[in-house]
């Protein structure tokens, strides 16, 4: 039998309600063995050989966060770009790529032209972060005053459009006509969008793709995961690109000793259904996706989907009165091919994820989950309402009543809630984006997630987002939409493993459980909700084993 290690903390925060606070634990074998007190723990210390680790004494030990839902691979195309976002990012090597908000035109077409005297000669200038609100809107004119020999790529800050200048055109050897037929490529403006989007990536495939930068990119999406304290994250979109590549890449980069987290991997129901001939070929496919799993890549029966358009793309599907200038949402997928794969996932007993943005999003999402559930009643079927951008309170009762789950993007509040109220939405539905207090008062359980890179992959940033509702602006947005400091500490450990399906595992200290620790400087129920997004994180512990950041 292997040794008992028992680890002494200034406190740890169990999240179990039945001993929400102890004073150590014991791990063997990388599991929880007992939670309590060095005296509570007497009959098993006094008959096995054991260390004690006080590593931590002067730390608080709370359970590894999670995130349900973030984007591996979309971060590993993006994260090796230079970052010219409106809002500043922190990122683990700083230095290299984040240089500070650009948040005016003026600001960003004058760092365009300043990563472009710095690059090497033959290098493409990727820069992701352009958002009309803040930058204005752009075209391949304007990219090309930033060089007429240099391929250029703005790439939209909500990842779904970019523009490009006339040497990228070249570079990737457009077919200038051809491209000009699609409805989804501006070539006079150099936009590429939705599946317009998928066209460049194609041609981009070979710089972006390419092993080494690829490799790269995910592995400063490992660093970024340890720094926030997560133990277990969510791929909410696996195989966005290519299932078997990234696969390949995953794991080459992630299923190694030093990689201090787990991912679930959720594939995309649409992208599989479209490579099959039947929906019942569909579910044999994802039936089959276990049998792959390693240590820490898991597939499990959760699935995700689509319903409408990018948040901060502004093309969610609204309900009246729409957008302020009028403009249409879009459906990620249509309302008939929704039904009709939500009930083959929901009929094979599947855990079924919704990406739905707009309340008319949320309303084809909740509609058919009423519908499924009046088909074929199932209890336990955590249908999970991912992002949840704009919704009203009678919807969040009705989510109640399906027994549905909610993951929140409630970064959305902090970034966009003023900007939207300005520009996109009016004040109303904008202040209340992510109304979490409502869902927490219908006691849904939920998470918050970030889904990486539309938000820092910082659990208790979103948290301190959840319970304060402070915008960028330093607004308060709709504070009686602000949850309890319990209930947005529960949404990055207890309730995110729940969304997951892994509540018997991971999100809380008690016996049995995986040895999965953020190990903090401070305690967030003393600190108070205020302080949450500046509490510092000493590293984790994994399974036992310690990676301090
Ligand atoms: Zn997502």
């Amino acid at each position: 039998m292997s040794e008992i290690t028992v680890f002494t903390a200034r406190r740890v925060r169990t999240m179990e309600r039945s001993m929400p606070v102890a004073e150590a634990f014991a791990v063997r074998d990388g599991k929880v063995l007992e939670v309590g007190s060095l005296d509570t723990m007497k009959p098993w210390l006094s008959r096995h050989s054991h260390v004690i680790d006080d590593t931590f004494a002067d730390h608080v030990i709370m359970p590894g966060f999670i995130d349900p839902h973030l984007h591996p691979s979309m971060a590993a195309l993006l994260l090796p770009m230079e970052f010219t976002t409106a809002v500043d990012w922190d990122l683990p090597w700083e230095d290299a790529s984040a240089g500070g908000a650009v948040d005016n035109r003026e600001q960003f077409l004058d760092r365009l032209a300043e990563l472009e005297r710095g690059l090497p000669e033959d290098e493409p200038l990727f820069a992701y972060g352009h958002h009309p609100i803040w930058h204005g809107e752009l075209d391949r004119e304007a990219l090309n005053t930033i060089s007429t020999t240099r391929p250029v790529i703005a790439w939209h800050r909500g990842y779904h459009s970019l523009i490009v200048n006339d040497a990228c055109l070249d570079w990737m050897g457009i077919d200038r006509e051809a491209a000009a037929r699609h409805p989804q490529i501006d070539i006079d403006r150099g936009s590429f969008f939705e599946n317009g989007l998928a066209v460049a990536n194609r041609h981009f495939a070979s710089y972006t793709m390419a092993t080494e930068r690829f490799r790269s990119g995910l592995d400063r999406m490992r660093q970024v995961i340890h720094a926030g304290g997560q133990t277990t994250i969510g791929d909410a979109a696996f195989g966005m690109y290519d299932f078997e590549g990234e696969w390949t890449h995953l794991q080459a980069v992630m299923e190694r000793p030093d990689t201090p987290f787990r991912m679930m991997l959720m594939p995309v129901a649409a992208a599989l259904r479209a490579g099959v001939d039947s929906a019942s070929d569909m579910i044999e496919l994802i039936k089959s996706f276990p049998e792959r799993n390693s240590h820490r890549l898991r597939f499990l029966d959760h699935v995700k989907m689509f319903s409408d358009g990018g948040f901060f793309a502004e093309l969610m599907m609204l309900k009246e009165p729409g957008y302020l200038d009028g403009h249409e949402g879009e459906w990620m997928t249509v309302p008939e091919t929704f039904e009709e794969i939500a009930r083959e996932l929901w009929n094979a007993g599947m855990h079924v994820h919704v990406h739905c943005t707009g309340d008319l999003g949320v309303e084809l999402s909740l509609s058919t989950l009423e519908l499924l559930q009046w088909e074929r009643p199932r209890f336990d079927h955590r249908f999970t309402f991912e992002h949840f951008g704009i919704s009203s309170a009678q919807q969040v009762e009705r989510i109640a009543r399906a027994g549905g789950l909610v993951s929140a993007q409630v970064y959305y509040v902090y970034e966009l809630s003023r900007a939207f109220a300005n520009n996109t939405l009016g004040y109303e539905r904008a202040s209340q984006m992510s109304r979490l207090g409502s869902v927490e008062r219908a006691s849904i359980p939920f998470a918050v997630h970030s889904d990486f890179t539309m938000a820092p992959a910082k659990p208790l940033n979103n948290a301190w987002i959840a319970a304060n509702r402070i915008n960028l602006e330093g607004e308060i947005m709709c504070p009686d939409e602000r949850v309890s400091l319990d209930a947005a500490m529960r949404a990055i450990t207890s309730n995110a493993a729940y969304v997951l399906g892994l509540e018997e595992e991971i999100g809380s200290l008690r016996w049995g459980k995986q040895a999965d620790f953020a190990i903090l400087e401070d305690d967030p129920y003393d600190v108070g909700a205020e302080g949450l997004r500046d509490i510092g994180i000493w590293g984790t512990v994994f399974e036992g084993e310690k990676f301090a950041n």
